[in-house]
């Protein structure tokens, strides 16, 4: 006997996997709509007026995502101006395949569209990484840099904020493997619905309650064109695991996925007195916020560059020290390198975290006079990186601008500038946070085919 929608008198066409209850096609529009509306009113996630960039990589997510944006932007009058924005890690086979799917977003949506891409940035693809690196920590690199790339290109489109496609799935898995891992600093972020709002551009997750198989279920009722494709560098990364442990979870009850949420916000709360956060300063190099002298996005180009892919990996310390970071202020006074936060009377120059010695020559020096002199530049070993790195496409910089070609002093900014922190004069979020958030192409989903208006699991869950 056929069942009927528990909203109107309609067949019911499938269950949602968040409830359980049955729908209609029209209705399941409807709620989904009306509850993603909700929690962006909720969250008060955007004002009238802004600018808003959308993270669009192809996939399920950022394709209903788009879609969404611009259909309750226009039906509840948002009054905001939306763009899309792609992230090209240069990866045969994948990105360039689902680049094309977000080409013909635009075209559907009349969105206009910016792609920024490593090559550009860094002057590496992730084909040229894993060349150089193996498939062992590819993810590493990708996730650091493409954080990173993402910022720079929000900023090259001085939109107020960026929306990302995270869903409750992902933040769940977030959560499991924060506590797994026993990371109270990261638990702490990780269930916010708006990160980045120390100094960089404010990501918004409007699918923070959105379960993963009602987006899958939307984009195929919808027939959306969207890429389903996993990226042929994708690993069995620990990601893979949480997610296996929460499906199982979600197989058994279906609320398990908010239920965890809910749990790491309570946790979040209960934690945020007794936890020290890093102090945030800005990177030596490329001026991005970081709470260490050069950012993980430097760390790690500065490994590819110099034939040490491994720099980056593993303890900051370590990279630190074979970076010969230590001696960041004065190679020649190392022993007494210590660090102080905004000192102003020395060759740190005023940047918080920045390396300070306790030589004479740094009680003498008054700061930034002296560098623009370039003599007794403490910076000796930031000069150095900067030749070798010149050699590939130098430090990270904004629409492939060195560093070094930089008016912000080779690098040693006094104040962010347009070449390398952005048109805004802002900075943004080192890549240090990358792991709470799982990459574009949603490692450890099997998903298979190519271009598609469907999934196969979504077909799964329509069975009664
Ligand atoms: Fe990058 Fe994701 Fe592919 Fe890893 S799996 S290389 S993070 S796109
Ligand atoms: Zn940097």
């Amino acid at each position: 006997m056929p069942v009927s929608c528990g909203l109107c008198e309609k067949r019911a066409m499938l269950k949602r996997p968040k409830t359980g209850g049955a729908l209609c096609k029209e209705c399941f529009f409807k709620v989904f709509e009306e509850e993603v509306h909700q929690t962006i009113t909720s969250a008060s996630l955007f004002k009238r007026g802004e600018t808003v960039a959308i993270a669009a990589s192809g996939g399920k997510d950022s394709t209903v995502l788009a879609h969404l944006m611009k259909l309750l932007n226009e039906r509840h009058n948002y009054g905001l101006t939306l763009f899309l924005l792609s992230v090209d890690e240069g990866i045969t086979g994948y990105r360039d395949d689902s680049l094309e799917t977000v080409k013909r977003n635009q075209q559907q949506y009349e969105l206009p569209l910016k792609v920024v891409s490593y090559k550009e940035l860094y002057g590496w693809t992730m084909d040229e990484i894993v060349r150089q690196i193996g498939l062992k920590n590819n993810c590493t690199f990708c996730g650091v840099f493409r954080r990173q790339a993402l910022d720079r290109g929000a900023m090259m489109l001085r939109v107020d904020k960026i929306v990302t496609g995270h869903n409750a799935d992902d933040v769940a898995e977030t959560v499991i493997m924060n506590v797994l891992r026993g990371d109270i600093a990261r638990l702490q972020r990780c269930t916010a619905i708006v990160t980045g709002t120390e100094g960089a551009i404010p990501r918004c997750k409007p699918f923070k309650y959105t379960y993963e198989k009602e987006i899958v279920m939307y984009a195929y009722f919808k027939k959306l064109d969207y890429f389903s494709t996993e990226c042929i560098y994708s690993p069995n990364a620990y990601r893979g695991h949480a997610r296996t442990y929460l499906k199982d979870l979600e197989s058994i009850r279906s609320t398990s996925i908010i239920d965890i949420i809910h749990s790491g916000e309570c946790m979040s709360v209960s934690v945020k007195k007794d936890v020290k956060m890093p102090t945030q300063g800005t990177c030596d190099r490329c001026g991005y916020i970081s709470s260490n002298e050069l950012c993980k996005a430097c760390v790690l180009l500065e490994g590819l560059n110099k034939g040490l892919p491994k720099l980056g990996i593993g303890k900051p310390h370590k990279a630190r020290m074979a970076l010969g970071l230590a001696n960041t202020t004065n190679t020649s006074t190392t022993s007494g390198s210590q660090r102080k936060e905004g000192c102003r009377s020395c060759s740190c120059r005023g940047r918080q975290n920045a390396v300070v010695n306790d030589s004479p020559e740094c009680k003498k020096d008054n700061g930034l006079s002296s560098l623009s002199k370039g003599d007794g530049d403490p910076t000796s070993t930031d000069s150095s990186m900067k030749k070798e790195v010149g050699s590939k496409s130098s430090t990270v910089g904004v629409g492939g601008d060195s560093v070094a070609a930089c008016s912000c002093n080779g690098g040693v900014q006094k104040e962010p500038c347009a070449d390398t922190v952005g048109a805004k004069g802002q900075s943004v979020l080192c890549g240090k946070d990358d792991e709470n958030t799982p990459c574009a192409c949603k490692k450890g989903k099997r998903q298979v085919g190519t271009r598609t208006t469907g999934d196969s699991r979504a077909m799964l869950d329509l069975d009664f």
